[in-house]
């Protein structure tokens, strides 16, 4: 509406804008036949529609779809599409690039170039509803990007996904995922968004995080939980810990008993990852004994967790794979 206004158009100009690109996927101002000829010319100049490229696709044997798509300026980033009996869950990157180089992921190892403008970020939904010719019912921000790194774009899409007047996505089903950038936890823990919150641990204590996940050096583990329990405690919504299942590393008895410590008896929840193996780094996958152990172990002690299905590895759309085989 306000830029609107600064080219001199009526507000309800918005909601003709609105509805169209959201309910009806126009991806130009072309496709708002609402409008006329002369305002669209007049607006593709002034208020001009993000702009997104399929720069290339993945299709997995399970139905994962990976698409790397380029920005106006040539930057890139990735987006994977879920989809399950129940759900239809995108995964989206928030910057093109990462700077927090954790140490199994693919997608930071290409270096950070730049954020992702809101209309960027939600250009990727857009253009796999149309591509799929189908509603996203899921969306998680656990694409390339640290999103609290990038706040304000990210608060700004997450609200537009939900927004009745947008995509009207439950909040419930918009996940945004951090490695742990403490500031950006205890910002969010006062919105007034029910959207869930995810926090990649990956590790049980202060030493093997810092090894495995450089912002912990910033962020120390205890700073962490406090800001995590904080914001269970603020919103009495759950906090879901992404855990990656590393064979010798982060997957043994002692791990367990760890983790065990830090998510008992709160809103907490577990989810594990067994690690994807990406031939840069160190790491090996555990084995489906090891994996089941470590469950076990949790759920002996009550701590709620789940064992994430790896999707889509065929084509490196797995968690922490991305950008790894196209790179830039
Ligand atoms: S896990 Fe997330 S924060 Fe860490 S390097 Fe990868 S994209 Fe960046």
């Amino acid at each position: 509406v306000q830029r609107l206004g600064a080219i001199s158009e009526k507000p309800y100009r918005a909601a003709q804008i609105l509805e169209a690109v959201y309910k009806k996927y126009a991806v130009s101002y072309n496709d708002i036949t609402t409008l006329s000829k002369p305002l669209r010319g007049k607006l593709a100049v002034q208020v001009p529609f993000p702009v997104i490229r399929e720069a290339s696709r993945q299709i997995s044997s399970d139905g994962t779809i990976k698409f790397l798509f380029s920005f106006q300026d040539g930057e890139t980033a990735e987006t994977v599409f879920i989809p399950t009996e129940k759900r239809a869950t995108l995964c989206i990157s928030s910057q093109a690039g990462c700077k927090f180089g954790c140490g199994f992921c693919a997608s930071g190892l290409g270096g950070f170039k730049r954020h992702l403008l809101c209309g960027e970020i939600l250009a990727q939904v857009l253009y796999v509803q149309k591509e799929v010719k189908g509603r996203v019912s899921h969306v998680v921000f656990m694409g390339v990007g640290e999103p609290f790194d990038n706040y304000e774009n990210v608060l700004a899409a997450a609200r537009m996904l939900n927004a009745p007047e947008g995509f009207h996505i439950a909040a419930r089903h918009i996940t945004i995922s951090t490695c742990g950038v403490v500031p950006g936890i205890e910002r969010f823990a006062a919105e007034k968004i029910q959207v869930e919150l995810s926090v990649s641990l990956h590790a049980p204590d202060e030493a093997m995080r810092s090894r495995l996940m450089p912002v912990n050096r910033r962020f120390p583990l205890t700073m962490l939980m406090r800001a995590c329990r904080d914001f269970a405690q603020k919103t009495n919504r759950q906090v879901t810990f992404e855990y990656i299942l590393i064979r010798d590393l982060t997957c043994t008895p002692m791990a367990a008993k760890e983790l065990v410590k830090l998510t008992k008896g709160w809103l907490a929840k577990v989810n594990l990852i067994p690690y994807n193996v990406v031939k840069e780094f160190p790491y090996l996958a555990p084995s489906k004994e090891d994996i089941q152990g470590f469950k076990s172990m949790l759920e002996r002690e009550g701590v709620i967790c789940t064992l994430r299905t790896p999707r889509g590895s065929d084509i490196a759309a797995a968690c922490g794979q991305l950008r790894h085989v196209k790179g830039k």
